[in-house]
């Protein structure tokens, strides 16, 4: 028999089983809402052009291509912080956040969660939301971390159940690790207000907790990669020292570059030191270095002050267009008659939509009327253009009323 002959047959990615089925859909018309990548109002990916600015430069400097460190290319990681925590935050002023570049975001959540499960000196639990991005529970596992949940969804109001939140924050065993989604949480585009995050910030301190920000969609969100920070930077300000993944695949458009950071908020650059060093004993046997183009092209978008005012616009151009899809399909909801109350559509924020819709009717959606997104009722906005918005509503309201 062969040697793997016992291994069995796995379940198909969930997200990637949509696509194929779009794929083999023949309708002129067909949808796709089931990808989490931005899309233009053509239904086309779409290349920032302050990127391919950037990486003209990169490409034109005819570097090298040696080897980066261990934690990357110490300019995009410097920047990559700045960008987060704020350049006048104390936490950078005084030189004790340890950053590394990691593989995107997911790379960023698998550092943390590993150095964790090395270094944690509570219990080895993290708590995400119900519900969370579905890779979360995966890696955090992979990387040798209990995880458990906190109540985050109400699907009565399609909205936070914030009362829930605080209470199972408030139960948790004393230092438990909490995993936050920062902004244009995935999959519900549900997000605290920012007197719910004051009022998370202190439950946590309450407990005694260990944030860990996922940051996937800063500036994304609002346009404002200020305001997108302000859960983590309320709760530094607020003394807390949480860690965080942040991401560049969304608001650069970088998805295949595999663009991120992990960062640790230290108490002081002795400490930051010392975790240097072991995240750099962590990484080495992982991957031991990280790919440097993409980080370089990151890098030349912040720290070239035109180049970065560019993105910055460019990245408040994905957002409104994002913000005016919810627009336009909660309007031609309405506008067909539809009874139901879809003010959530607008509410929520980011690239996804949970619209309440159930697992019966999201079938009956793809079946009937060619329009493809996962089971649990999100659909991707960047899927939606001016085009397509009314056939769109008007699947909705055929399936739903
Ligand atoms: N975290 C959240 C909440 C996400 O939605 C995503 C991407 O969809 C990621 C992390 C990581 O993505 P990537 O590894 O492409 O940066």
């Amino acid at each position: 028999a062969s040697v793997w002959a016992k291994v069995p047959q796995g379940p198909p990615d969930a997200i990637l089983g949509i696509t194929e089925a779009y794929k083999a859909d023949s309708h002129p018309e067909k949808i796709n809402l089931g990808v989490g990548a931005y899309r233009d109002d053509k239904g086309k990916p779409y290349v920032l052009p302050s990127v391919r600015s950037a990486e003209k430069k990169v490409v034109d400097a005819a570097l090298n291509k040696e080897y980066a460190g261990i934690t990357g290319v110490p300019e995009f990681t410097k920047a990559a912080a700045r960008l987060a925590y704020g350049s006048d935050s104390p936490v950078i002023q005084e030189d004790r956040v340890a950053v590394t570049q990691s593989i995107s975001g997911t790379g960023a959540l698998r550092i943390g969660g590993a150095f964790l499960e090395r270094f944690y000196p509570g219990g080895k639990t993290i708590y995400i939301p119900t519900p969370s991005w579905a890779n979360h529970n995966a890696v955090f596992k992979d990387s040798g971390l209990r995880v458990e949940k906190y109540r985050y969804y109400n699907k009565d109001t399609i909205g936070l159940d914030f009362e829930g939140m605080v209470e199972d924050i408030k139960n948790m065993p004393k230092g438990s690790i909490v995993l936050l989604h920062a902004c244009a949480h995935n999959p519900t585009g549900v997000d605290p207000t920012e007197d719910q995050w004051r009022s998370i910030s202190d439950a946590v301190k309450e407990g005694g907790h260990y944030p860990f920000f996922d940051m996937a969609y800063q500036g994304f969100a609002s346009g404002d990669t200020a305001k997108d920070a302000f859960a983590l930077r309320h709760f530094i300000s607020e003394g807390h020292r949480p860690c965080l993944a942040q991401s560049f695949a969304k608001n650069m458009g970088l998805y295949g570059e595999r663009v991120g950071a992990f960062s640790i908020v230290c108490e002081s650059t002795e400490e930051k030191k010392r975790i240097d060093s072991q995240i750099k004993i962590l990484v080495r046997p992982l991957y031991s270095n990280p790919p440097v183009h993409g980080a370089r092209i990151a890098s030349e978008i912040l720290n070239d002050s035109a180049l970065n005012q560019q993105w910055l616009g460019e990245v408040k151009g994905m957002a409104d267009r994002i913000i005016k899809m919810r627009a336009l399909l909660k309007e031609n909801l309405e506008k067909l008659g539809s009874k139901h109350d879809w003010s959530h559509i607008t509410s929520q924020i980011g690239m996804f939509a949970y619209t309440g819709l159930t697992a019966e009717q999201m079938d009956k959606l793809a079946k009937e009327y060619s329009v493809y997104a996962t089971k649990d009722g999100r659909i991707s906005v960047a899927g939606i253009t001016s085009d397509n918005v009314r056939r769109l509503a008007e699947a909705i309201y055929k399936v739903k009323g």
